[in-house]
Protein backbone atom coordinates (compact mmCIF):
# COMPACT_ATOMS: atom_id res chain seq x y z
CA UNK A 1 0.00 0.00 0.00
CA UNK A 2 2.85 2.49 0.95
CA UNK A 3 4.58 1.59 -2.17
CA UNK A 4 1.14 2.13 -4.50
CA UNK A 5 1.05 6.00 -2.47
CA UNK A 6 4.54 6.44 -2.81
CA UNK A 7 4.37 5.97 -6.77
CA UNK A 8 1.13 8.07 -7.26
CA UNK A 9 2.71 10.68 -5.40
CA UNK A 10 5.89 10.34 -8.01
CA UNK A 11 3.88 9.66 -11.16
CA UNK A 12 0.95 11.81 -10.17
CA UNK A 13 -2.77 10.48 -12.13
CA UNK A 14 -2.27 8.24 -14.98
CA UNK A 15 -5.65 9.10 -16.57
CA UNK A 16 -5.30 11.21 -19.60
CA UNK A 17 -5.53 15.14 -19.81
CA UNK A 18 -9.29 16.39 -20.40
CA UNK A 19 -9.88 17.86 -23.81
CA UNK A 20 -10.18 21.19 -24.23
CA UNK A 21 -13.65 22.49 -23.15
CA UNK A 22 -13.75 24.63 -25.80
CA UNK A 23 -13.47 21.88 -28.78
CA UNK A 24 -16.15 19.79 -27.16
CA UNK A 25 -18.52 22.65 -27.15
CA UNK A 26 -17.36 23.52 -30.65
CA UNK A 27 -18.40 19.87 -32.12
CA UNK A 28 -21.59 20.16 -29.94
CA UNK A 29 -22.62 23.24 -31.40
CA UNK A 30 -21.91 21.79 -34.26
CA UNK A 31 -24.16 18.73 -34.06
CA UNK A 32 -26.64 20.67 -32.49
CA UNK A 33 -27.07 22.85 -35.62
CA UNK A 34 -27.21 19.98 -38.30
CA UNK A 35 -29.76 18.00 -36.19
CA UNK A 36 -31.93 20.99 -35.71
CA UNK A 37 -32.14 21.24 -39.52
CA UNK A 38 -32.75 17.40 -39.68
CA UNK A 39 -34.94 16.18 -36.94
CA UNK A 40 -36.24 19.97 -35.80
CA UNK A 41 -35.17 20.22 -32.76
CA UNK A 42 -32.88 17.35 -30.86
CA UNK A 43 -31.12 14.35 -31.35
CA UNK A 44 -32.52 11.53 -29.24
CA UNK A 45 -29.78 8.58 -28.72
CA UNK A 46 -31.26 5.24 -27.46
CA UNK A 47 -27.91 3.24 -26.43
CA UNK A 48 -28.42 -0.24 -26.65
CA UNK A 49 -25.58 -2.60 -25.14
CA UNK A 50 -25.63 -5.80 -27.52
CA UNK A 51 -23.00 -8.03 -25.70
CA UNK A 52 -19.96 -5.26 -24.50
CA UNK A 53 -17.64 -5.32 -22.19
CA UNK A 54 -19.51 -1.94 -20.49
CA UNK A 55 -15.78 -0.25 -21.76
CA UNK A 56 -17.72 1.71 -24.43
CA UNK A 57 -20.69 2.19 -22.16
CA UNK A 58 -18.42 4.24 -20.07
CA UNK A 59 -17.23 6.19 -22.48
CA UNK A 60 -21.37 7.09 -23.33
CA UNK A 61 -21.96 7.90 -19.61
CA UNK A 62 -19.26 9.97 -19.85
CA UNK A 63 -20.51 12.29 -22.64
CA UNK A 64 -23.04 12.91 -19.85
CA UNK A 65 -20.33 14.21 -17.06
CA UNK A 66 -19.83 17.79 -16.19
CA UNK A 67 -16.93 18.12 -19.11
CA UNK A 68 -18.80 17.48 -22.30
CA UNK A 69 -22.74 17.28 -20.88
CA UNK A 70 -24.20 16.92 -23.95
CA UNK A 71 -27.95 17.57 -23.08
CA UNK A 72 -27.56 21.60 -22.85
CA UNK A 73 -26.90 20.97 -26.87
CA UNK A 74 -29.74 18.91 -27.65
CA UNK A 75 -28.74 15.62 -27.31
CA UNK A 76 -30.17 13.35 -25.08
CA UNK A 77 -30.55 9.76 -23.70
CA UNK A 78 -34.20 7.84 -23.98
CA UNK A 79 -34.91 5.14 -22.39
CA UNK A 80 -37.54 3.85 -24.94
CA UNK A 81 -36.44 3.62 -28.79
CA UNK A 82 -40.16 4.65 -29.59
CA UNK A 83 -38.84 7.93 -28.83
CA UNK A 84 -35.08 7.57 -30.27
CA UNK A 85 -33.89 9.07 -33.07
CA UNK A 86 -30.46 6.98 -33.34
CA UNK A 87 -29.93 3.83 -31.67
CA UNK A 88 -25.90 3.79 -30.50
CA UNK A 89 -25.14 0.31 -30.80
CA UNK A 90 -22.43 -1.64 -28.48
CA UNK A 91 -21.12 -4.59 -28.32
CA UNK A 92 -20.36 -7.83 -31.19
CA UNK A 93 -24.06 -8.72 -30.72
CA UNK A 94 -24.16 -11.75 -28.76
CA UNK A 95 -26.36 -14.09 -29.99
CA UNK A 96 -29.16 -13.76 -26.98
CA UNK A 97 -29.04 -10.47 -27.43
CA UNK A 98 -29.74 -10.54 -31.37
CA UNK A 99 -33.60 -10.67 -31.31
CA UNK A 100 -33.59 -8.05 -28.63
CA UNK A 101 -31.30 -5.37 -31.10
CA UNK A 102 -33.94 -6.64 -33.89
CA UNK A 103 -37.17 -5.91 -31.56
CA UNK A 104 -35.53 -2.54 -30.75
CA UNK A 105 -34.21 -1.24 -34.33
CA UNK A 106 -38.14 -2.04 -35.20
CA UNK A 107 -39.36 -0.20 -33.06
CA UNK A 108 -37.90 2.76 -33.35
CA UNK A 109 -39.85 5.43 -35.60
CA UNK A 110 -38.61 6.42 -39.12
CA UNK A 111 -35.87 8.53 -40.05
CA UNK A 112 -33.68 6.20 -37.58
CA UNK A 113 -30.09 5.95 -37.60
CA UNK A 114 -27.66 3.39 -36.23
CA UNK A 115 -24.23 3.44 -34.77
CA UNK A 116 -21.71 0.82 -34.33
CA UNK A 117 -19.46 1.79 -31.68
CA UNK A 118 -16.72 0.41 -30.93
CA UNK A 119 -14.45 -2.43 -32.26
CA UNK A 120 -16.99 -5.44 -31.16
CA UNK A 121 -20.00 -3.58 -32.74
CA UNK A 122 -18.31 -3.22 -35.91
CA UNK A 123 -17.15 -6.77 -36.78
CA UNK A 124 -16.70 -8.88 -33.39
CA UNK A 125 -13.44 -6.92 -32.23
CA UNK A 126 -11.64 -9.08 -30.00
CA UNK A 127 -14.67 -11.46 -29.46
CA UNK A 128 -14.60 -12.07 -33.21
CA UNK A 129 -15.26 -15.29 -34.22
CA UNK A 130 -16.93 -16.71 -30.67
CA UNK A 131 -19.82 -19.06 -31.33
CA UNK A 132 -21.58 -16.89 -29.21
CA UNK A 133 -21.81 -13.84 -31.06
CA UNK A 134 -22.90 -12.79 -34.63
CA UNK A 135 -19.87 -10.58 -35.20
CA UNK A 136 -21.01 -7.19 -35.96
CA UNK A 137 -24.23 -5.11 -35.68
CA UNK A 138 -24.78 -4.90 -39.25
CA UNK A 139 -25.90 -8.66 -39.46
CA UNK A 140 -28.88 -7.62 -37.99
CA UNK A 141 -29.82 -3.45 -38.34
CA UNK A 142 -28.51 -1.34 -41.29
CA UNK A 143 -25.13 0.50 -39.98
CA UNK A 144 -24.88 4.37 -40.75
CA UNK A 145 -21.78 4.89 -39.24
CA UNK A 146 -19.18 3.10 -37.61
CA UNK A 147 -17.05 4.69 -34.69
CA UNK A 148 -13.63 2.37 -34.48
CA UNK A 149 -11.88 2.19 -31.47
CA UNK A 150 -11.53 0.23 -28.28
CA UNK A 151 -13.22 1.64 -26.52
CA UNK A 152 -13.62 4.72 -28.62
CA UNK A 153 -13.74 8.08 -26.72
CA UNK A 154 -16.03 10.76 -26.70
CA UNK A 155 -14.72 13.03 -29.06
CA UNK A 156 -14.58 10.38 -31.52
CA UNK A 157 -18.63 9.73 -30.59
CA UNK A 158 -19.17 13.19 -31.39
CA UNK A 159 -17.55 13.97 -34.18
CA UNK A 160 -18.86 10.93 -35.51
CA UNK A 161 -22.27 12.25 -35.03
CA UNK A 162 -21.42 15.01 -36.90
CA UNK A 163 -20.50 13.40 -39.60
CA UNK A 164 -23.54 11.34 -39.81
CA UNK A 165 -25.42 14.17 -39.44
CA UNK A 166 -23.85 16.32 -42.33
CA UNK A 167 -23.70 12.94 -43.94
CA UNK A 168 -27.52 12.85 -43.87
CA UNK A 169 -28.00 16.24 -44.65
CA UNK A 170 -26.38 15.87 -47.92
CA UNK A 171 -28.39 13.09 -49.05
CA UNK A 172 -31.22 14.84 -47.92
S1 LIG B 1 -14.93 -2.24 -28.32
FE1 LIG B 1 -13.59 -2.61 -26.54
S2 LIG B 1 -14.51 -1.38 -24.91
FE2 LIG B 1 -16.09 -1.56 -26.50
S3 LIG B 1 -17.28 -3.39 -25.91
FE3 LIG B 1 -15.65 -4.11 -27.28
S4 LIG B 1 -13.99 -4.76 -25.89
FE4 LIG B 1 -15.37 -3.44 -24.71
Amino acid sequence: MLKLLIRALIKGPVTEAAPEKQDVKALADKIDGKTMAKLGRSLVVRAVDAGSCNGCELEIHALCNPLYDVERFGIHFAASPRHADLLLVTGPVARNMAEALRRTYDATPAPKFVVAMGDCAIDGGCFKGSYATLDGVDKVAPVDMRVPGCPPKPNDLLKALLALMEKTSNTA
